[in-house]
């Protein structure tokens, strides 16, 4: 399906580009075209990747890199901070500059508020970017229409920390300043969502944190889903052994409305729980720039693509990765969307100068800590099968049960997000 121009300017809410483009401008070196092209929205876990490797596969290729924030906060190991194991987010935040000197990439600090595939440019808060091929990699927003009672407000008050940043701060000194003897309620949503292990290895610090400063204090996880949904045996041992008495798992209640005033949820099937501190983790889509856009599917949540190249089914010329687009059995992780940005930029490179794309060979490992010196992992190998990404059998798996490695993988995670984060920014 394309999108012609009445129904771009739909989109656009009746705005038209010209209007848009209007606002306060971005460089010359940015607006106007001046050779073969590539640019890249959001310059998260995704897209700083997609941005470099394009520069470092072809240098006659310019990109754009169009990012809403000067500095990027990581997730991974936000729930440190959170729980008050980090001083500060300084060991989680990165900016652009050495990136952009070092591949020669075109920084474009602006808000994406449309696409329009038809005239290949993006739209945003400082004028109009032309493309050749578009990578998006957006991250992550929420359904919080699916939540009665929920407005612009709740996340104040029911901080989901879920993007890293001002959210994971809120949530912090709000467990900072409960009383001991206090209730915390972890609400966690159904799959697919970001980062399927993140709530319980969230859950297992904030109880590191009620164990040593308010041992009175308890925490209740909500769980969307029937089950735990990662790592299961592993985050259970740690419950039941480091936390018995402090953490509850509650699994298939979802919170269908709230009232964050009153500090209270309200689970389907109409129990009401109270809790001193409630950090509601709603339901997930793609990024919004990507709904905007028409890139996602017929349910309006994630955007298919072809998964050998990454470009999306609804609009060619644009690629989308990370936790926006749908890979298969790939989790929505920041390792995921490192491995999917390399084969995209390899393949986009591909498509651009007329050579043969190459199949994704994809790495996840997800490390979580289960106390403040003990992590475990979940690792696999994803390759291509008939144009689809498949999970490699028997490739990877989860840590050992007897919990042997922990010390290990906790050094291990700390030096994943160390290089991690170097190779985003450098
Ligand atoms: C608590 C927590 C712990 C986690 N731990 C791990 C872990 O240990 N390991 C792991 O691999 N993953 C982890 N994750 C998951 C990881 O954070 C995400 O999967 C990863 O960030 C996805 O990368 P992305 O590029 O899709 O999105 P992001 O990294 O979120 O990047 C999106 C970027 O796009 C920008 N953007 C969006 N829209 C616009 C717009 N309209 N205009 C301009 N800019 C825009 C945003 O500002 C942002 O910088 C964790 C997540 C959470 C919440």
């Amino acid at each position: 399906m394309t999108l012609d121009r009445r129904n771009f300017i739909k989109l656009l809410g009746g705005a038209s580009t010209v209007a848009l483009a209007g606002c306060a401008g971005l460089p010359s070196a940015v607006t106007e075209k001046r050779g073969p092209r590539v640019v890249v929205i959001g310059g998260g876990y995704g897209g700083s990747i997609a941005a470099k490797y394009v520069r470092m596969l072809d240098k006659s290729i310019e990109v754009v890199l169009v990012e809403r924030n000067r500095e990027f906060v990581s997730c991974p190991f936000s729930n440190f901070y959170i729980a008050g194991l980090m001083p500060d987010m300084s060991a989680l935040t990165i900016n652009y500059d050495k990136l952009a000197a070092n591949h020669g990439i075109h920084m474009a600090y602006a808000e994406v508020t449309a696409i329009d595939p038809v005239g290949k440019k993006v739209i945003t808060s400082g004028g109009d970017i032309p493309y050749d091929r578009l990578i998006v990699s957006p991250g992550i927003d929420f359904r919080t229409e699916e939540i009665e009672g929920y407005d612009e407000s709740t996340p104040l008050l029911m901080p989901h920390a879920w993007k890293a940043g001002e959210q994971s701060t809120i949530l912090r000194k709000q467990l900072q300043d409960m009383p001991d003897g206090g209730k915390v309620i972890i609400s966690m949503p159904l799959t697919p969502y970001r980062c399927p292990p993140g709530p319980y290895e969230r859950t297992c610090l904030i109880a590191t944190y009620l164990k040593k400063h308010k041992p009175k204090s308890k925490v209740l996880l909500l769980d969307a889903n029937p089950d735990v949904v990662s790592k299961k045996p592993l985050f259970m041992k740690a419950w039941k052994e480091y936390y018995g008495g402090i953490v509850e798992y509650v699994p298939g209640k979802k919170v269908t409305k709230v009232d964050a005033k009153n500090k209270t949820v309200y689970i389907e099937g109409i129990e009401d729980i109270k809790g001193d501190v409630i950090n509601l983790i709603p339901a997930q889509r793609a990024g919004n720039i990507a709904v905007k856009a028409d890139l996602v599917g017929d349910d309006k949540k994630w955007c298919p693509v072809n998964q050998v190249t990454f470009e999306s089914t609804k609009h060619k010329g644009i690629h989308v990765i990370g936790d926006a687009c749908i890979a298969g059995p790939m989790p929505k992780s920041g390792y995921s969307a490192n491995s999917e940005a390399k084969v995209c930029a390899t393949n986009v490179v591909a498509l651009m100068t007329g050579k043969p794309t190459v199949d994704l060979s994809g790495i996840n490992v997800c490390y979580s800590a289960v106390s403040d010196h003990g992590s475990v992992s979940v690792a696999n190998v994803y390759a291509i099968k008939e144009g689809k990404i498949i999970s490699v059998p028997n490739s990877g798996g989860i840590s050992p049960a007897d919990f042997s490695l922990i010390k290990a993988e906790h050094a291990y995670g700390e030096s994943w997000l160390k290089n991690i984060l170097t190779e985003m920014s450098t």
